[in-house]
């Protein structure tokens, strides 16, 4: 079986014995949990999606190492039109779900670790990418879900992680034997990671000869002995336990971030693909996060796409939809979505094959483009709520609307233009809402600042892949001035 439906991801879901913490409590089905379920949902669009012809093309591909049609959520990129395919299935599902759909860490995982683990079988004559290869070949016939287990909690940030009091701040290996490894830690801001069958654990920095217990790549099922995870807040996530839709604004779909515990977990060996090569990880580091940087060209744009259709929607309910300074606010949230977008395109189609066979994308454009995504967001939410007014933050409950007393007045005074249901105005408005202020904006903005690293570190990997050099070499030579050109 190649290719899961909807239903048999949900199933297997069920069949997994996770341990799993929520508002203080241990839970046992946290599929159907109700603040947990939306950000189920949308992951099982992934599944859903590769079974609609319209959809099949950029959904699914042809497995480099199998031959058979998998989710491209599972596949390892080989050309420059797969890495493209990846960036425009995105933006379908941001425009599908109006969230984070969660499964392409993993997915850039994979690419990241297929690409440095075979660097090192070349170098040291290792046989990590044999193993690894050997895994995800399970993970496409099994269609998997693998969250790419990259953050440390790292404590003390003026410290390296051998360094810190507490040695566990930076998830490590704590006991080697003949049959695997021992590791304990920790990984923060886990998306989407309730929701995986497997986790992909993998270094968070470079690291220091002296620090081989924190270089540590390897895979384990999700329900493994050892794993505990702690569901994260977000704004407003309550609502979902509230009776009724409305005021949640996306009825089915959400995002979800956990802490994720290792607790002494056992690995065995088969599934260690990187074992205290710590000359390797901040170059793991650096390709991942890459390619997820490009990632957010496609994904942001989309939930961009439904901001901006909200925008239009809720000028046309209140009847501001033809005033010019309206007209101007959208066309300024397009101009800035496409950006974002073309930056995802750009890095794609510059992509180059490396050894392993592998495409890589283009790596300054990828950090220009999650540069881009750490503000334009903020931009394109702030006009949302310019357009949207004031309601957006004063409207009564859907309860109130309900209420036998106050809910027709208040569908008299919150009325917009005739021919529009005020509920129309009402459910636009928590769209919005939910996606500017609302628990969707940890997907839409908390998201866009820091996630595959915050501002600060697409900088500094501007100012290293520039050549600058060869820039001013360019003025010099233009400007008449005899200097060596590099
Ligand atoms: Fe995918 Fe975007 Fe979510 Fe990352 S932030 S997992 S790229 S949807």
């Amino acid at each position: 079986m190649s290719l899961k439906t909807k239903e048999e991801y949900l199933d297997s879901l069920r069949h997994m014995k996770k341990r799993v913490f929520i508002f203080g409590e241990e839970i046992e089905d946290y599929v159907d949990h109700p603040m947990i379920r939306p950000s189920i949902n949308a992951i099982a669009s992934t599944y859903e999606l590769s079974h609609q012809p319209e959809h099949k093309e950029l959904i699914t591909a042809k497995s480099s190492l199998t031959g058979e049609r998998i989710n491209r959520f599972t596949h390892l990129f080989q050309s420059t039109d797969d890495l493209v395919k990846k960036v425009k299935m995105q933006r379908l599902l941001g425009q599908r779900t109006g969230t984070c759909f969660q499964r392409c860490v993993g997915m850039d995982g994979f690419n990241a670790v297929d690409i440095v683990t075979y660097k090192i079988d070349q170098d040291l004559g290792t046989e990590y990418n044999t193993k690894f290869r050997r895994f995800l070949e399970n993970v496409q016939l099994e269609d998997l879900v693998v969250d790419g287990a990259m953050t440390d909690p790292k404590g003390d940030r003026r410290l390296s992680p051998s360094e810190q009091n507490e040695l566990d701040l930076y998830l490590r290996i704590v006991d080697r034997n003949d049959d695997g490894i021992t590791i304990r830690g920790a990984k923060l801001h886990q998306t989407g990671a309730i929701n995986s069958h497997e986790l992909m654990v993998m270094p968070t920095r470079a690291l220091k000869e002296s620090e081989q217990d924190f270089a540590v790549v390897c895979a384990l099922p999700a329900d493994a002995n050892g794993i505990i995870f702690v569901f994260g807040r977000q704004a407003s996530d309550s609502r979902r336990l509230e009776e009724g839709e409305i005021d949640v604004g996306n009825l089915q779909f959400g995002g979800h971030e956990a802490v994720v515990i290792f607790e002494d977990v056992f690995v065995p060996w088969e599934r260690v693909f990187m074992c205290g090569e710590c000359q390797y990880s901040g170059e793991l580091v650096e390709i991942f996060a890459g390619y997820h940087r490009a990632s957010y060209g496609g994904c942001k744009s989309g939930v961009g796409d439904v901001l901006i259709g909200a925008s239009q929607a809720v000028a046309r309910y209140q009847g501001t939809e033809t005033a010019y300074h309206i007209k101007d606010k959208i066309v300024e949230m397009i101009h800035l979505n496409e950006t974002i977008y073309a930056g995802g395109i750009a890095t794609s189609y510059e992509g180059k094959e490396t050894p392993s066979g592998t495409y890589m994308i283009d790596k300054l454009l990828a950090n220009v483009c999650k540069l881009n995504v750490t503000r334009f967001p903020y931009e394109i939410a702030r006009l949302a709520q310019d357009i949207a007014g004031g309601l957006l933050v004063t409207m009564p409950s859907e309860k109130d609307f309900a209420n036998e007393e106050v809910g027709p007045l208040l569908r008299k005074y919150l009325a917009g233009v005739k021919t529009y249901p005020t509920e129309y105005r009402q459910r636009i408005l928590r769209l919005i809402e939910n996606i500017t202020i609302g628990a969707g904006a940890v997907s839409y903005l908390a998201e866009s600042m820091h996630g595959a690293g915050s501002p600060m570190a697409q900088r500094i990997m501007l100012k290293r892949l520039a050549n600058l050099d060869q820039k001013e070499g360019l003025a010099n030579r233009i400007a008449g001035i005899q200097k060596e050109m590099k």
